[in-house]
């Protein structure tokens, strides 16, 4: 997810282990009267586009969050309504159901009510950043269940993707999630590590407005949107979660890649690096589309952040501002690489998910490697220098398959996961040829779309595409023996 290097290593080893807030409450509607979600009035607001038909509850087979957030900006506060409407996705009759709400890690969360089927309950107990919620009837393996929460989140100050900055609210793992049920490891909840990403998701669809008094903000999401009076309307379907951001002061710059708008929100004196990272990122969307199988979104909006590194989501991505800080006019810095590395995050994880807290390499170093077939693609001139600067530079050791829990630093890990990952794939393809490689990383977009892929998944993928024996590289980069 974060892709680091050096400079930035210390931070954003403190941030791994950061996630922040949520919403508040919203509206008790009986599950029935929900049947097709209510259509906002287009508007020429934040975007153009029209808003897309929304599904019924009944047929419905992700999870739906509808979040109503009122911003209180000047408090650094969000009061949320969020109900949630999923089916059991386990095998069993569920009594009690966990929802992962990261916000507890950074103590900016705090319940005010919860609704089971429009019932008001007190049957819950936090742990861990764990809400485990006491089902008043028994839960049947895939019926439906109806939850509202509200609650208050008061975003922290010390950096994250959970905080508030001068600049910004950093809003990521904001709201109580429904974790992914494995039908071997059960629910997938994972505590944090020292380094990395510890949180897996399943996709969802999100229906979220939101809502401030003061019209100057900038408000800056992913999805669908539709203007409100007093805010906007987002609709994000199919997705892994919902990150966003809001702040008095950006710029917004747009361009096309094929047909899709991409979006940059920048502070105003970041306006040049800005449109650099703009262009980088279309010519990337555009180039992984082609490499990959199609981006999958309306649209991509990423956003210039207060916190180390960058962070990836659905059709949105975070970009640090010292990137942008210390752009230097070409395409040989970290500007154009991370946002080409967020980008490709569009296919390794978004589309592909996979652990990131077991196996952290199988996107990561996925994500690496197509910065390096951004720069082979369009600046085939730099990819000595982008080899240099990217991966050898460094002093590289560790199994590439090391889980989040393995390490205690960020660089080793960032070393051992991204860039001798890096060269892993490298290596992989000097012995299946490039065009079987990309026929596999194509295949395997797409039969694991929507899905959590694992590390044999990737190499039986392979496998198919290619009758190279890994097996001595796999013993070479990896601890665990083929
Ligand atoms: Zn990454």
């Amino acid at each position: 997810m974060k892709p680091a290097h050096l400079l930035l290593a210390l931070a954003a080893a403190l941030l791994a282990s950061c996630t922040p807030a949520v919403t508040p409450a919203a509206p008790a509607v009986p599950t029935a009267a929900l049947t097709p979600a209510p259509r906002l009035t287009p508007s020429p607001a934040p975007s153009p586009t029209p808003a897309l038909e929304p599904t019924p509850w009944a047929a419905a087979d992700r999870p739906r969050y509808i979040l109503d957030v009122e911003i209180d900006y000047p408090a650094a506060q969000l009061a949320v309504s969020q109900t949630l409407i999923f089916t059991n996705p386990s095998p069993t009759t569920l009594h009690q159901l966990p929802l992962v709400v990261a916000a507890r890690w950074v103590d900016a969360f705090e319940l005010h009510a919860l609704r089971i089927n429009g019932q008001p309950s007190e049957g819950y107990a936090f742990a861990q950043g764990v809400m485990t919620i006491a089902l008043p009837e028994a839960l049947a393996s895939a019926a439906a269940l109806h939850l509202e929460l509200d609650y208050t989140l008061t975003l922290p100050s010390a950096p994250g993707v959970l905080s508030v900055s001068p600049r910004q609210l950093h809003l990521a793992n904001w709201y109580p999630y429904l974790p992914p049920y494995d039908s071997e490891a059960g629910w997938l909840i994972h505590p944090p590590g020292l380094v990395g990403e510890h949180l897996v998701f399943d996709p969802a669809d999100f229906e979220v407005t939101l809502r401030t008094a003061d019209p100057t903000l900038v408000l800056m999401a992913p999805g669908v949107a539709s203007a409100l009076p007093d805010g906007a309307h987002y609709s994000l379907l199919n997705a892994r979660a919902f990150i966003w951001s809001v702040g008095p002061e950006f710029v917004r710059l747009e361009t096309l890649a094929g047909d899709t708008p991409v979006r940059a929100y920048v502070y105003p004196e970041h306006t040049a690096a800005g449109e650099a990272a703009l262009q980088a990122v279309a010519g990337s969307l555009t180039l992984y589309a082609e490499l990959f199988g199609p981006y999958h979104y309306d649209s991509l909006t990423f956003v210039e952040a207060s916190f180390a590194d960058g962070l990836e989501s659905d059709a949105f991505f975070f970009l640090d501002r010292n990137y942008f800080a210390t752009y230097d006019g070409t395409v040989r810095n970290y500007l154009t690489a991370i946002a080409v590395h967020e980008t490709a995050h569009q296919w390794w994880y978004s589309q592909v998910g996979n652990n990131p807290a077991l196996e952290p390499w199988l996107d990561e170093a996925l994500c690496t490697f197509s910065e390096l077939l951004f720069y082979e693609r369009l600046h085939p001139s730099q990819v000595e220098w982008w080899w240099q600067f990217r991966i050898d530079r460094f002093n590289l050791e560790g199994a590439v398959d090391r889980s989040i829990y393995d390490q205690a630093e960020f660089l080793p890990y960032v070393k051992a996961v991204y860039f001798r990952g890096t060269r892993f794939l490298n290596d992989v393809r000097k012995l299946t040829g490039e065009r079987a490689l990309l026929a596999a990383l194509r295949d395997y977009a797409e039969q694991y779309n929507g899905q959590l892929a694992t590390a044999e998944d990737f190499f039986a993928i392979l496998a198919e595409h290619s009758p190279a024996d890994l097996t001595n590289l796999r013993a070479y980069y990896f601890k665990t023996a083929p």
